[in-house]
């Protein structure tokens, strides 16, 4: 685990954990159920500053606005889609940079799509998020805060979280973990890992580190394609970790934690849609517990990949005749530019 994370000199107090924030206490001579009290504040009553921290003395009060701070983010921007219930988020952070969340709402409940980074440095050729550029990573209390602003603004419980918004989460993986370990915990939020999916362009090493630590966390796989040649035409990372190796990785994951991967694949007409891609697919996960989400290419002014509804369900039908437990994406919130990364590249542009 990295060290304290600090702002502008300050311990960011929203990304330690529990057993992080006790010993922050034991060293300034406190009883460690200050923490756990502490903890409530923050993560459950959700409050902005510790002057408001009333079951604390004054000095210690004091104590802890000179060491640490209470990081905050700012909604910039918020479209709510007329077709459906989807909010979009665009917030600005502590150093002026921009990130996105999606809030989606489904029969079972509400999901909240975050970002892990500003931007993106993994290059995949259909995607905005990438375009703009990467700035840093997010930090675990910035994680955490788009849910917390998205649930306080729209007054809506959130259930779920995927980390599929802007950034690669195994690019960020310290603090993707910390952030895990936080909103899972029983005196914060305690939202179940079951709930909280992670996708992620297949950093292989990571999702073997990933699969040790059994949190329950469903893996999503960026796969897009079902040969070599065609996936590292439009993801980059392919050169790096193939995909027989990125394959083998989601076998080792499900073997190691029961979970189920699941498969995005986004249908890009003349690129991964003929019958020929269907059946190698079909050879490349065949036998897998898995499941396959085929998504629509979102358009994007930067390029000239288009997709269809008529040729995704195409595609479909090819994979679900070979036996393959295969889904269509529902496209909430289009109106809106839901789609990753476009809403700050937008920002960015002005
Ligand atoms: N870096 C992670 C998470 C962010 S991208 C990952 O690669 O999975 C979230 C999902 O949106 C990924 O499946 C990504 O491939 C997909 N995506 C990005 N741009 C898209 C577009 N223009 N159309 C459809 N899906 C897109």
């Amino acid at each position: 685990m990295p060290q304290n994370i600090t702002i502008n000199g300050k311990t960011d107090i929203l990304s330690l954990t529990l057993p992080q924030l006790e010993a922050e206490l034991e060293r300034l001579g406190e009883k460690k159920f200050r923490a756990a009290q502490i903890y409530d504040w923050l993560h459950v009553k959700k409050i902005t500053d510790f002057s408001s921290m009333t079951n604390l003395s004054a000095q210690l009060r004091e104590q802890l606005e000179a060491i640490f701070c209470i990081n905050s983010l700012f909604i910039v921007k918020r479209l709510a889609s007329s077709t459906d219930n989807t909010l979009k988020y665009l917030y600005r952070l502590y150093d002026g940079e921009h990130i996105e969340s999606v809030l989606m709402e489904y029969e079972h409940g509400n999901t909240l799509c975050i970002s892990t980074q500003v931007g993106c440095k993994m290059g995949c050729r259909f995607c905005a998020s990438t375009i703009a550029g990467y700035k840093r990573d997010l930090l675990p209390s910035e994680m955490l805060l788009q849910i917390y602003e998205a649930q306080r603004d729209s007054g809506r419980k959130i259930s779920g979280v995927v980390l599929m918004g802007i950034g690669e989460p195994l690019d960020n993986y310290d603090n993707v973990v910390r952030f895990f370990d936080i909103v899972s915990s029983q005196e914060g939020i305690n939202m179940s890992l079951r709930h909280v999916s992670l996708s992620t362009c297949g950093i292989v090493p990571k999702i073997y580190e990933l699969a040790k630590l059994r949190l329950g966390v469903t893996l999503s796989i960026s796969l897009h394609s079902s040969d070599n040649a065609s996936r590292s035409s439009i993801m980059p990372i392919n050169d790096k970790y193939d995909i027989y190796e990125l394959v083998s990785a989601c076998k080792d994951y499900f073997k190691e934690t029961g979970r189920r991967v699941s498969f995005e694949y986004a249908v890009i007409s003349g690129v991964n849609d003929t019958y020929d891609d269907a059946q190698k697919l079909n050879k490349l996960l065949g036998g897998m517990m898995c499941h396959v989400n085929l998504i629509p290419v979102n358009k994007i002014d930067e390029r000239d990949y288009t997709s269809s509804k008529k040729s995704t369900m195409r595609f479909k039908k090819y994979l679900t005749d070979m036996g393959m437990n295969v889904t269509v994406r529902r496209t909430l919130g289009a109106d809106i530019n839901a789609a990753c990364g476009q809403l700050r590249r937008e920002q960015e542009k002005k």
